[in-house]
C-alpha cells in the first residue's frame, strides 16, 4: 500500500502515508511507536529492565531524540493509511535492525514449497 498507493480492501487511490506513529507515554507525552522491547539493563532491585530495541542499539530515548531534532530509531513505526476505508497498516523502519532473543522476540522461518 506504502508503494502501491492503492488500498488493497478497497482499491481506493489515495493513502495518506504517517512517517511517525505515535503514542501518549509518561506524563502523557507523546512519543514514537516502537514495535519491540528488549532487556536494556537492570533494576536497582536486580530485575531486567525493558526498553524500546532501539535503546539496546545505542539509539537515543524520544525525548533526546525530540530535543535535538535527530533521526528516529529504525525501530519505530511508520504507517499507510487509506484516506476513504481506514484500513492501515503498520512499518517498522528498519526490521533487519530487530535483534532476535528466542524470547521476547522470535524469529520463523517459511517452509520452502
Ligand atoms: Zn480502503
Amino acid at each position: 500500500m506504502r508503494t502501491t498507493h492503492t488500498c488493497p480492501r478497497c482499491q481506493h487511490d489515495r493513502v495518506l502515508l504517517i512517517d511517525e506513529v505515535s503514542e501518549r507515554g509518561d506524563m502523557n507525552a507523546l512519543r514514537p511507536l516502537s514495535i519491540a522491547t528488549a532487556v536494556v539493563g537492570k533494576t536497582f532491585m536486580g530485575d531486567e529492565k525493558l526498553g524500546l530495541v532501539g535503546e539496546t542499539l545505542g539509539g537515543v530515548g524520544p525525548d533526546e531524540l525530540r530535543s535535538s531534532g535527530g533521526a528516529a530509531s529504525p525501530v519505530w513505526m511508520s504507517a499507510a493509511v487509506c484516506r476513504k476505508c481506514g484500513y492501515t497498516e503498520l512499518y517498522v523502519k528498519d526490521p533487519a535492525s530487530i535483534p532476535v532473543d528466542g524470547v521476547r522476540v522470535r524469529e520463523a522461518v517459511a517452509k520452502k514449497k
